[in-house]
Formats: C-alpha cells, sequence, structure tokens
C-alpha cells in the first residue's frame, strides 16, 4: 500500500508526521506523493481541507485519515496518542471506508465560454468585491429570488457545522446527499426580499447565481479562496465523486457534533 503524510508545518506536527512515516515503513509501506492509496493529515481541520484539495483528482483510490495536534477536529479526529494503533489497522488494513458527499461548483465566464470547477468538502462562499452582493438565484432552472447582501454559503452536509453553523445553518447528517445554502446579512425591508431560512436541496437540483450588477467575485472554497472575474454564473450542485475516509474505528457523526459543541463524553 502507498500513502503519503501531509503535515500543518508546526514543530508538533513535523515531529509527528516523521514518526508515522518511519512506522508506516518499518511494516513495508510505500511513500508515495503522486499515487498514495491513503493519505494522512497531520494537524487539524485546515491540514485535513488541504489534504483533500491536493488529491481531488484522484478521490476514487484515495483514502483520508485526520490526526489532530491541536483541538479535537471534524476531520482530524485520531490523538497523537494513537498512532501506534493507526500505523498496525493501516499496514493490516483493518478499516472501513465511509463516503461522504461533496459540493461540485462551476463558475463560468462572459468572456471566452469557458468555465472552471471545483470540489468542496466543506463549502463554497460568494462575496462581492465592494458594494452590495447582488445575485439572481436560481433553483433547478427556476428563478427563486434576487438575494441583496453580503455573500452565500453552499456547503457540504459535513461542512454544515463549519462556516455553515456560524450562519444559522442546520446541521446535516452526511448520509443524506444534499446541499445547503445560507445567506450572509442579507438585507430584508419593503423593496428587498430574501427568503431568510438556510435552504437544503437534494442531490437532483442545482442552484445557479447569476450576477446582476457586478461581475467580480471573491469566491472560497474551503480554506482556499479567489478572485473570479467576468462571471456570468456559478452553479452548484452535488457532486458524482465522494470522499472517501478511512474509519478505524467507530466515531458516529452526532457523537463528533456532540463532543466538538457540547461537551466531550466521558471515555
Ligand atoms: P481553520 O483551520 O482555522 O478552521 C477554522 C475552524 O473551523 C477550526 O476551528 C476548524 O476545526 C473548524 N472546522 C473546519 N471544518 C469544520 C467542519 N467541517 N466542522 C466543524 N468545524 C470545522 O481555518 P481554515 O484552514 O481556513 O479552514 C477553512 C474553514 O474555516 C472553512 O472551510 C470554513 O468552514 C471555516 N470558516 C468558518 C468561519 C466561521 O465559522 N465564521 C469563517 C470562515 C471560515
Amino acid at each position: 500500500m502507498k500513502f503519503f503524510v501531509l503535515s500543518k508545518g508546526d514543530k508538533k506536527s513535523n515531529l509527528l508526521t516523521k514518526k508515522i512515516h518511519s512506522y508506516l515503513q518499518d511494516f513495508s509501506l510505500t511513500f508515495d506523493e503522486n499515487e498514495p492509496d491513503i493519505v494522512i493529515s497531520v494537524g487539524g481541520d485546515g491540514t485535513f481541507l488541504a489534504a483533500f484539495q491536493k488529491y481531488t483528482n484522484r478521490l476514487e483510490n484515495t483514502a483520508f485519515v485526520g490526526v489532530h495536534t491541536g483541538h479535537l477536529g471534524f476531520y482530524a479526529d485520531w490523538v497523537p496518542e494513537e498512532i501506534e494503533k493507526l500505523v498496525i489497522a493501516i499496514s493490516k488494513s483493518t478499516y472501513q471506508i465511509i463516503e461522504y458527499p461533496l459540493l461540485e461548483v462551476i463558475v463560468r465566464y462572459t468572456n471566452d465560454g469557458k468555465e472552471s470547477s471545483f470540489l468542496a468538502l466543506n463549502e463554497s462562499t460568494v462575496k462581492s468585491v465592494e458594494g452590495t452582493f447582488v445575485m439572481d438565484v436560481e433553483i433547478k432552472g427556476e428563478q427563486f429570488e434576487r438575494f441583496r447582501g453580503d455573500g452565500l454559503c453552499i456547503s457540504t452536509p459535513s461542512g454544515s457545522t463549519a462556516y455553515n453553523k456560524a450562519l444559522g445553518g442546520a446541521i446535516i447528517h452526511p448520509s443524506l446527499e444534499s446541499i445547503q445554502i445560507s445567506e450572509m446579512a442579507s438585507i430584508n425591508n419593503r423593496v428587498f426580499r430574501t427568503i431568510g431560512s438556510p435552504l437544503i436541496l437534494p442531490a437532483h437540483h442545482t442552484c445557479m447565481l447569476k450576477p446582476v450588477t457586478q461581475s467580480d467575485f471573491l469566491v472560497t472554497v474551503d480554506h482556499l479562496s479567489s478572485l473570479q472575474k467576468d462571471v456570468k454564473s456559478i452553479q452548484f450542485r452535488v457532486a458524482d465523486q465522494k470522499i472517501r475516509f478511512a474509519r478505524y474505528k467507530p466515531f458516529p457523526f452526532w457523537n463528533r457534533v456532540r463532543d466538538s459543541f457540547i461537551e466531550k463524553a466521558e471515555s
């Protein structure tokens, strides 16, 4: 089996990365940065997102595991003390594969008919570069509303506990193949109106944003952000691809939510 370990880059994560690396090689696993079967991120959720974005071109052949060197993460859920157990489980391939849905983002441009596409594990957000963000929101090919405000966040189920949650979105179990649209400070008065509630779309519904007054936008995809110029439309839907987690121990989603936001259960 081929592996890659991505470190957050701080001293603690680098040391642990080195240790995992040498343990795995002791078990005759092969280091392969280009075509790993298993990718271990060492750091936090941000490092896990970076590991995911590094291998979006080979998701079918790669499984991911996260070790946290700071606080418990949503994706980074192994503690450094458990790495011997983790290495043995990897070397014996005694793991289960759990798949979670992803978000596909397609940006189309006005000038040349070109498009860029991205995959998000958490979410994509769209904001204006300056002035009020104004977008026509189409759902399943039909005009739904003209949104005015700070921006919109479109999240995956596993990303629903991240930025989406801070925007008042619902927490969605990742077995529900869906995307969620949540508003960032919408303008609502007698003149302008938006739905005001987060919307949850099933896998066969697409959300399309069409600019009204501007054409340049700040678009984030997980931890990455870019300035998208001459935007004609931005399309969001549940992606065909999924992320594959290598699970070595059960850690149900709702336990993860409780441990992260309410209190850590006694172990
Ligand atoms: P980071 O690593 O500092 O992450 C920010 C926080 O989000 C961390 O505490 C991390 O543990 C948590 N987080 C990430 N994914 C999560 C998930 N799926 N469920 C629960 N918590 C999660 O910063 P970064 O590397 O730039 O990470 C990018 C992420 O930060 C984005 O995908 C976005 O979800 C999140 N974010 C959150 C807010 C907010 O809550 N107001 C604002 C901007 C970005």
